[in-house]
């Protein structure tokens, strides 16, 4: 499948934030210059941050958080393939696919010049005892409608819930990197802890409406000494001061989840926590045919430096998820990424200049969480990073941004303008106290 123009061909390989980002970045500064087509199993991009809205909500998430991706990508003369990417050889500068549209399709071969890798990553819940049979999660369609169906239809009778992460494996492919002057990315245990603090708030909320009880009956966890440690120390004391005022159980340094049982879960430090429902977010690892390539770290996550740019194979770029510097796995920080990876190959081909693309992925975790009660938290923060900002607030304006955000994404067709993110730092900085 060689370009027919003879243009460079660029390769995005996954079709969701960072795939879809990359790529309406790449046609947006590259121009005509390079044919761009973008590979994905499945053809719609999936809104994951509002998955747990709808679950608390009572809205089956299938119907909301979906968006074609074939005639958005169409629109910008982006081709799409719907197929699953079995390896890639960075020798040859070679995929293999196989179509995922119809059962017995036959391998093909997809040669590139450019190449994004933004496949995102592998949530192992297969690797957590009892998961299938006693656990519960807001990740996907399927696991959103099966909590809710059990949060609204009967299932679950008003027992202790507990929330919170199982140990995650950082690779070493982002150690020496520097985004503040005097910063690193730090090594966590868990990959994203935004999701199990926005729960448990949600959950609260939820117990307090349905007359089912209060705080007290939710345990979160967490296999770090402190939760969310990447939203910085200032932050997340603020967070936990609240919490623990409402009457939240926390447990820290749990390890990892051992195994879940009918009555509640158990952790590899020999502690355990009775609940009913276990709401819990599985290690987010890479995709096993990532692992061992020359672009790979020690846990198959893409190396690059703060361009976005593997060092050994400078024609190979990962944004989101799947690059080893994104930490936490934020979609947020992916925007970012997706920017850096335009402007790049915008240069590589001569659409702009040095001075223009080689700005530095300097990673800022924002986040607007969910509280339920039509409330949500907001933070914006680089501090663990060794950056000086630390922002938190709450209250009803950053949930109708965190709404309007889905909306006016799907709007949109995904192109955010950058000062999407500004306007909500301006909304919610300057009209709500801390
Ligand atoms: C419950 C929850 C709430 C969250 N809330 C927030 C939030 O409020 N703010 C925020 O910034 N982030 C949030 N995140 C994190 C955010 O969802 C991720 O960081 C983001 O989805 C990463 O985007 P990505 O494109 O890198 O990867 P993904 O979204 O994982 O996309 C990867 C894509 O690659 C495709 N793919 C994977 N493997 C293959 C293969 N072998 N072949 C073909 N296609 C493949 C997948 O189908 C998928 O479309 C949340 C996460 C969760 C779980």
């Amino acid at each position: 499948m060689e370009s027919l123009k003879n243009k460079p061909h660029v390769v995005v390989l996954g079709g969701n934030f960072a795939g879809l980002g990359s790529a309406q970045k790449i046609r947006q500064y590259a121009k005509e210059a390079v044919d761009i087509t973008v590979v994905d199993r499945k053809d719609f991009l999936l809104f994951v941050p509002n998955i747990p809205a709808d679950v608390f909500e009572n809205r089956d998430p299938a119907l909301h958080q979906r968006m074609e991706l074939r005639a958005v990508l169409a629109d910008d003369d982006i081709k799409f393939i719907q197929a699953d990417v079995q390896g890639i050889d960075v020798e040859a500068k070679s995929i293999d696919i196989l179509p995922t549209e119809r059962p017995g399709a036959a391998k093909q071969t997809l040669r590139y010049d450019y190449l994004v890798v933004a496949l995102g990553n592998r949530l192992a819940f297969d690797e957590i005892e009892g998961f299938a049979e006693f656990g519960d999660s807001v990740t996907d369609l399927y696991l959103g409608e099966k909590l809710r169906q059990k949060l609204h239809f009967g299932g679950y009778k008003g027992g202790p819930i507990a929330i919170g992460s199982a140990r995650f494996s950082q690779g070493d492919g982002a150690v020496g990197l520097a985004p503040y002057p005097g910063g690193s990315i730090p090594m966590a245990l868990a990959a994203c802890e935004g999701p199990p603090v926005e729960l448990m708030m949600a959950a609260a909320t939820y117990l307090k409406e349905t007359q089912q009880g209060d705080p007290s009956k939710i345990t979160v966890f967490t296999p770090a000494e402190l939760i969310a440690e990447d939203a910085g120390v200032t932050v997340v004391n603020q967070l936990l001061g609240l919490a623990t005022k409402m009457g939240f159980n926390y447990l820290n340094n749990t390890q990892n989840i051992k195994r879940l049982t009918a009555d509640g879960i158990e952790f590899t430090d020999g502690r355990s926590v009775a609940a009913e429902l276990k709401i819990v977010f599985p290690n987010w690892k890479a995709h096993p045919f990532m692992r061992g390539l020359p672009i790979s770290d020690s846990e198959g996550f893409v190396i690059t430096d703060l361009l976005m740019r593997n060092p050994k194979y400078p024609t190979v770029f990962a944004a989101g998820d799947a690059a080893a510097v994104t930490m936490p796995k934020l979609g947020a920080i992916g925007h970012q990424e997706c920017e850096i990876v335009g402007r790049q190959i915008a240069k590589d081909v001569g659409m702009m200049s040095a001075e223009h693309a080689d700005q530095p992925l300097q990673p800022i975790v924002y986040c607007l969480g969910d509280m339920g009660g039509g409330k949500a938290f907001y933070i914006r923060s680089n501090t663990w990073f060794g950056g000086d900002t630390a922002v938190l607030k709450m209250g009803h304006v950053p949930y109708m941004l965190k709404m309007q955000y889905r909306t006016l994404f799907m709007q949109l067709k995904g192109k955010v303008p950058g000062w999407g993110l500004n306007l909500a730092e301006m909304a919610v900085e300057h009209h709500l106290p801390s």
